[in-house]
């Protein structure tokens, strides 16, 4: 007998009528002899307007008060998809049970909004399990020390599961979501991206934190950090296709290299519109300002991604920065109001119609030249690059937004991500 985790984001629970394709489905597994755990997103759409409502209320508010209730709030859209799809399973004639975050537990710091979990208890649920139950345990939540309840970031139900798998030493932690597996790219921005049956590690936590939100960074950095088994794979296939072939559809997420793994210098494209730039100008160039730019930001708990510091002119230089979207007013305003005045600097402007374009790949590690094809590529569609990071296997840029379907499209041709690989 197998552990298997389940996972299903918010189309896939997206109605009535979707949740009991879910509960056929996790029936049918459920009868094939394996023990279930499933975590389900809320409903699609669910946590945007409860967060818009927030807003209506509260526009610019940004104290830790607002962001504890925000959590609060944003977990129950969770709360009330896990007991949808526990009556559902009950209706397919299985004994069910679901549990919040905070009646697992499942212990997170206490960053509302972007918590980190800390660790599982597993008991309730093994013991549930042991009892011939399917447990439903509530994704993107958790409890912090304190008892106030903390969510884990957009689009962080993958992550509860992947750590639920890893906890519990789950067989097996299938994501089941909206499209067939991971691609080349988003599909529903290049149609002619293609599907790749596996992917590596390191290459799915590159795409995954360059902005590929198929899966949260975090899932996959549990399960690299525990080795857990994890498939990304459609939940609209019909519930009852045969298990062995299911089980074997989608995308595979390896951990080692194989010579059966497709073998391209450039494996995928991500890309997101999620950040957005900061710069502090007129900043004077002397030893320590980086600190104090940066230092401040990270005390506020924002993490900061690409970094950029100009030639100084006349002892004066510019300090530019990205940080995710969710936490530029607080950026902005912590810069404003005490970073620029301390430091003497002339100003801070913000630019929020930027995006990041990065080319992803492990072949990248033992080929030259991948980069300025890149930055050639951009040049011949005229765009113009503002920033740039490199790492081992992954170079990404920052240009307009209004130039992201455009750059993601030529790249993704330019390096032939559109045919199947030579091997
Ligand atoms: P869920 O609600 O199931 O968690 P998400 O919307 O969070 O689903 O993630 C699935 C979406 O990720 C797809 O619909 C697709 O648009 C997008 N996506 C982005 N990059 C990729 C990629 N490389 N491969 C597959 N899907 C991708
Ligand atoms: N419901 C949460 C979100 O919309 C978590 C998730 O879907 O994974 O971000
Ligand atoms: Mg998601």
């Amino acid at each position: 007998m197998s552990l298997i985790v389940h996972k299903y984001g918010g189309t896939s629970m997206g109605s009535t009528e979707r949740i009991s394709n879910v509960a056929k489905r996790v029936a049918k597994w459920a009868r094939a002899g394996h023990q279930m755990v499933v975590v389900p997103s809320a409903m699609s759409g669910e946590t945007n307007r409860l967060l818009g409502l927030a807003k209506e209320l509260a526009p610019s508010s940004l104290t830790d008060a607002y962001y504890r209730e925000l959590d609060m709030l944003a977990a129950t859209g969770e709360q009330a998809s896990s007991a949808l799809l526990a009556i559902a399973l009950q209706a397919q004639g299985l004994e069910s049970v679901s549990y919040a975050g905070w009646q697992v537990p499942i212990r997170t710091n206490s960053a509302y909004t972007k918590a980190r979990i800390e660790s599982i208890d597993d008991q309730r649920v093994r013991a549930d399990l042991a009892e011939g139950k399917v447990v439903i345990v509530t994704g993107f939540q958790g409890l912090d020390d304190l008892g106030n309840i903390t969510t884990l970031g957009r689009g962080g139900s993958d992550t509860s599961a992947v750590a639920v798998a890893a906890a519990m030493k789950a067989d097996e932690c299938l994501i089941y979501t909206d499209v067939d597996g991971v691609y080349t790219t988003d599909p529903r921005v290049v149609p002619e991206a293609r599907r790749l049956q596996t992917v590596s590690f390191e290459e799915m936590l590159e795409m995954a934190s360059m902005g590929s939100k198929v899966l949260q960074i975090r899932s996959v950095e549990f399960a690299g950090k525990y080795k857990v088994k994890l498939r990304v794979l459609s939940s609209f296939t019909p519930w009852d296709i045969d298990i062995v072939e299911e089980a074997k559809s989608g995308t595979l997420i390896t951990f080692e290299e194989d010579e059966n793994m497709e073998q391209a210098i450039v494996s995928g494209i991500a890309f997101t519109r999620d950040e957005t730039k900061i710069s502090v100008l007129g900043v004077p160039d002397k030893p320590g300002v980086a600190y104090q730019i940066l230092g401040a930001v990270a005390d506020a708990n924002v993490e900061v991604d690409m970094i950029i510091q100009n030639i100084s002119k006349d002892g004066k230089t510019d300090f530019s920065f990205t940080v995710n979207h969710g936490d530029y007013a607080k950026t902005m305003d912590l810069l404003k109001n005490t970073v620029v005045p301390k430091l003497g600097a002339q100003e801070v402007v913000g630019d929020t119609k930027i995006c990041k374009v990065s080319i992803v790949g492990i072949g990248m590690r033992s080929h030259v030249g991948v980069a300025s094809t890149m930055f050639r590529v951009l040049s011949e569609e005229g765009i113009n690059i503002q920033m740039i990071s490199t790492s081992e296997i992954k170079t990404s840029v920052v240009i307009d937004e209004k130039y992201m379907e455009l750059a993601v499209k030529a790249l993704h041709k330019a390096f032939g991500l559109d045919q199947a690989p030579v091997r």
